[in-house]
């Protein structure tokens, strides 16, 4: 039986641990940062909380006889991954991680492109705009810095404390989005500009087409670097690497 600990907070981190969950040499668990107030049930034990660093991670590691770690974190959670790639080579654990494709612009996208979410508040300009900010609650402060813009801040849990900006309205939702919602949304407030992580897959994308079909400018945040581990861009593909970890080529018979 093989211990797998997953580090998740996406769907695909909950996709791949309901397909190993039917395993019967494994046995998995999975990481929550804790962050969400009501997280959707994972299907397989759950672990909350952060470890204390990459340092608290190895030795969890250790402590609970883990054989295999994956990084299935979202692709900006950047701290988390770079702990589990340190926590992998000072353990000598395998590692492997999911990292899910970043979108890529088409034609009538007007994507402003910038490297963080400080960047992002200065290419909304001077002028005032009526800004949807698709970010998590803990980037949208950074927005108090440009208090002339309109804001429609959506999030999963609450934005505790509100912001201190005059014109900010709040909307409480969890994705998938679908494109045709997206685009009343961006129609019913008149949305000029939106804000947004390069964050990749479907369950996010119908705003960006939502604001291509409307000529709408996308200020997208870059992906921040994550470590080189081997890796997949599907669960599917992950869990054809497990499945390779967990029986090695002689007990499969190929
Ligand atoms: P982060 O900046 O990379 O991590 C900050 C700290 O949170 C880590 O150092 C770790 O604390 C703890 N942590 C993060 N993920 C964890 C996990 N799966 N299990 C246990 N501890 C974890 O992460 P973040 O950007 O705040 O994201 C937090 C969580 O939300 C992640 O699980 C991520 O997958 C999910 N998420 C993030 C985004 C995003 O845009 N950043 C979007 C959707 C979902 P210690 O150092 O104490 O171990």
């Amino acid at each position: 039986m093989k211990k797998i600990l997953i580090l998740g907070g996406t769907t695909e981190a909950r996709q791949l641990a309901g397909k190993l969950a039917d395993r019967a040499d494994c046995s998995v668990t999975l990481s929550m940062a804790g962050r969400t107030e009501s997280p959707v049930a994972q299907g397989v034990p759950v672990r909350t909380g952060g470890f204390g660093g990459a340092d608290g991670l190895a030795a969890y590691l250790r402590a609970t006889r883990t054989d295999l770690l994956i990084d299935a974190t979202h692709p900006y959670a950047a701290r988390i991954s770079a702990n589990a790639a340190r926590a992998a080579r000072e353990t000598g654990m395998p590692i492997l991680a999911l990292r899910r494709p970043g979108w890529k612009a088409v034609d009538g996208d007007r994507w402003v492109l910038v490297d963080n979410v400080a960047d992002a508040v200065r290419a909304l300009g001077i002028a005032p705009r009526r800004v949807f900010l698709a970010l998590g609650r803990q980037e949208v402060a950074a927005f108090e810095a440009a208090p002339q813009h309109h804001y429609l801040i959506r999030s999963v849990d609450p934005v505790e404390p509100k912001l201190t900006l005059p014109n900010a309205e709040y909307l409480l939702a969890r994705g998938p989005f679908r494109e045709a919602d997206e685009d009343a949304l961006l129609r019913d407030h008149h949305i000029d500009a939106v804000v947004s992580k390069n964050s990749g897959g479907e369950a996010t994308y119908g705003k960006i087409a939502a604001a291509r079909a409307l000529g709408i400018e996308v200020v997208v945040v870059s992906r921040p670097a994550l470590p080189d581990v081997p890796s997949a861009e599907t669960v599917e593909a992950l869990a054809a690497m497990v499945d390779h970890f967990v029986r090695p080529v002689d007990e499969r018979g190929v």
